[in-house]
């Protein structure tokens, strides 16, 4: 009220990890844990209050307006709600001819580029002379993506895409994003937090909790061999059609602490079945387990 600082909330702490040209990092967790804001401070649309971030080869984090500007064009980001991403009062054509107007503009034809566009992602040319309200959410969500990739990006932010969509939508979205990525060479950091679509899109998975990243490697690592309690209870929460496919299974109970008073110690302590003195106290690091795999957790280092 008084217009002081009282506290501080750390979205995101400490967290690292690369992401090589042509490959999907899946970012998962659960509501809350930082995954959002992580995907917004890769981008810069957040300031982190430290670290670094390296975009091609070059240190981002004090790039100015200007040359931050310049750098939208290769770096864009698709929200989560398409209803709320596209603005109402525009015309389909003009959604994705803005980021082709601001950045490229003079360089290409704008129409062509959104018939193109439009092509690209499943919708008919006619789709530019309508308003978002006249789409499915699916369809809206085909209108986004070609929006993000009317700059000719390199790398693309997704921001939990499939989840205001109906299931049967989900599926058409996702492999839509793939084929993309294929046929454009592009970059994703794909955040979910679904397990099941994560493994569909990624090369490899950081597994996220109250701002930490707690686990992280290939996907093949994490479904086969995961090691962190979090991750192992993520993965028994996937519903399967065999009803003994989970005996033994580790359950979430309870809520997720707040970030802005994490516990001490290993943040998951609260939750975690295998819990011991050493956990409430001491936070673990996250160690490299060789092969690209590492983890955060007591009883594994
Ligand atoms: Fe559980 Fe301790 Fe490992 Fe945290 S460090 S996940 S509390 S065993």
């Amino acid at each position: 009220m008084l217009g002081r600082v009282t506290g501080w909330v750390r979205a995101v702490d400490g967290v690292s990890f690369d992401i090589y040209e042509r490959e999907t990092i899946g970012v998962v967790g659960e509501s809350g844990c930082g995954k959002t804001t992580l995907g917004r401070t890769v981008l810069r649309l957040i300031e982190p209050t430290e670290g670094i971030i390296i975009f091609a080869g070059k240190n981002i984090t004090k790039f100015n307006k200007k040359r931050l500007r310049s750098l939208r064009k290769d770096m864009q980001i698709v929200f989560q709600d398409p209803y709320w991403s596209l603005n109402p009062m525009m015309l389909v054509r003009d959604i994705i001819a803005e980021p082709i107007e601001e950045h490229i503009k003079g360089k290409i034809k704008v129409e062509e580029r959104v018939c193109e566009l439009l092509k690209l992602v499943g919708l008919p040319e006619e789709a530019m002379w309508r308003y978002p309200h006249e789409f499915s959410g699916g369809q809206r969500q085909r209108i986004a993506i070609a929006r993000a990739l009317s700059t000719n990006p390199k790398f693309i932010v997704f921001d939990e895409p499939t989840s205001f969509l109906d299931v049967s939508v989900q599926a058409h979205i996702i492999n839509l994003i793939s084929e993309l990525q294929q046929k454009l060479n592009l970059t994703y950091m794909f955040i979910s937090h679904n397990l099941g679509v994560i493994q569909h899109v990624s090369n490899k998975i950081a597994v996220m909790y109250v701002g930490k990243i707690v686990e992280m490697g290939l996907v093949d690592q994490i479904f086969e061999e995961p090691l962190h309690p979090y991750t192992q209870a993520l993965l028994d929460a996937i519903p399967v059609p065999d009803p003994d496919a989970h005996k033994g299974r580790v359950l979430l109970r309870g809520k997720v602490p707040s970030p802005e008073n994490p516990p001490q110690g290993c943040r998951f302590h609260t939750r975690c079945p295998y819990k011991m003195e050493i956990c409430t106290k001491t936070e673990p690091q996250l160690s490299d387990m060789g092969k690209l795999h590492k983890v955060a957790c007591h009883l594994i280092s």
